[in-house]
């Protein structure tokens, strides 16, 4: 009986035992617990090709509820960050204690923030005169990740070399990861120098000869070289440019009249125009050392053969004055584009128009022979009777006739 009772009292402890240490070990699970705690934030971002400071993790043995630290315990971690190499990395440091165990993470952003460098070639700002060619020299870009960018530059803006005024050409480069660079050039087109008119005064003849060098232009230079009179010459891309350059050198102006003198082709446009006007003006600077700015419209000013081309005289008259080009017309015709056919009758013409003016622009042509032979013969009778015969340039009378298309 007693022995009966002492085994039920054993049972009972026993169980009673048992429901307690799952009771404590169910307390400790509750209250105990494994903390990592990151030092530095557990987001954090590293440029590329940069180091990477780990600044690291504790961890101790204290609970979730009471602000208790029973022990430190040692942090192992795992993971790598590669910061030559963009991506998201992440680091797990974790601890334990017993079968108590826990781990934190940490991201961390290998990211490019840094922008091409984007260098202009040629200078930021540049001046060119209208009409002339402007090509843009460009930029070049490197960047710290992505190389040499430079064929991916994009360019912004416009330049009417044929309009005065300021450009501005915007630059800009994106590498890979979006980071952008932009650059900028400033373009200014400006007129070519302009002098003040002058009157050079009273019995002064400007004798001038269109659409040469041709065959006659050298016995035509010979004559006036003999006479000392310079004269003035608009040339075309015809004949041979070397008498260009000679006129040139024996004091006579050389003016433009276009390379091709062909209407069609010259008055079919502002930009058609300007090229053949620097085509022929290349020929000049190649013959003289440089370009000029004095010009004669083929047909004048006034002509109609333009008139397929409703408003380009308007045009032309009106935007290459800006861009500074003197075009001159003439106020005395020796006819012999048209009915006049000999020497006699251009002499005719010539001496009769001039007495007409103070000042006088002659239109003769050196493509013509009969024409050219006359000259001698005009200069004697000019001189004799107390003409002044001068080169045509920037400040002499343009003779302008009334633009009629
Ligand atoms: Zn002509």
């Amino acid at each position: 009986m007693r022995v009966m009772k002492r085994r039920r009292v054993l049972v009972i402890s026993l169980i009673v035992l048992a429901f307690a240490m799952v009771a404590l070990a169910a307390v400790l699970m509750h209250v105990l617990r494994v903390q990592v705690v990151l030092s530095g934030d557990s987001d954090l971002k590293v440029n590329v090709g940069q180091p990477y400071h780990e600044p690291g993790a504790k961890a101790f043995l204290g609970s979730s509820s009471l602000p208790l630290r029973l022990a430190d315990l040692e942090v192992r971690s795992s993971g790598k960050v590669d910061t030559n190499k963009l991506g998201e990395y992440r680091l797990k440091y974790s601890a334990n204690w017993l079968f108590f165990e826990s781990s934190s993470t940490r991201r961390v952003l290998v990211v490019d923030t840094t922008a091409p460098e984007l260098t202009l070639k040629g200078n930021a700002e540049v001046t060119i005169n209208a009409g002339s060619d402007f090509t843009d020299p460009g930029c070049s870009a490197v960047d710290n990740l992505d190389g040499d960018l430079s064929q991916k530059i994009k360019t912004n803006g416009q330049i009417d070399t044929l309009t005065v005024g300021d450009y501005v050409l915007n630059y800009e480069v994106k590498d890979g990861s979006g980071n952008t660079a932009t650059a900028k050039r400033t373009v200014k087109v400006v007129p070519v120098k302009q002098v003040s008119q002058v009157n050079p005064g009273h019995k002064v003849v400007y004798l001038t000869f269109d659409d040469g060098p041709s065959r006659y232009t050298g016995a035509l230079l010979d004559a006036l070289a003999a006479r000392n009179v310079h004269v003035t010459f608009f040339v075309t891309g015809s004949g041979d440019p070397a008498l260009i350059g000679r006129a040139a050198r024996e004091g006579h102006t050389v003016g433009i009249h276009t390379f091709s003198h062909d209407y069609k082709k010259i008055y079919a446009s502002k930009a058609a125009y300007l090229d053949d006007l620097n085509a022929i003006n290349s020929v000049i600077a190649a013959q003289t050392g440089s370009p000029t700015h004095i010009m004669r419209f083929p047909g004048g000013s006034s002509n109609t053969v333009s008139s397929f081309n409703p408003g380009i005289m308007t045009t032309l008259t009106r935007d290459l004055t800006n861009m500074g080009y003197y075009y001159f017309d003439w106020n005395v015709e020796s006819g012999d584009a048209g009915r006049v056919k000999t020497s006699d009758a251009v002499f005719n013409n010539v001496i009769a128009g001039i007495q007409r003016h103070d000042v006088s622009v002659v239109l003769q042509h050196d493509s013509h022979g009969f024409s050219t032979e006359a000259v001698g013969r005009i200069v004697d009778w000019g001189i004799s009777h107390g003409y002044t015969f001068l080169p045509l340039d920037e400040t002499s009378p343009q003779a302008h006739q009334r633009v009629a298309n």
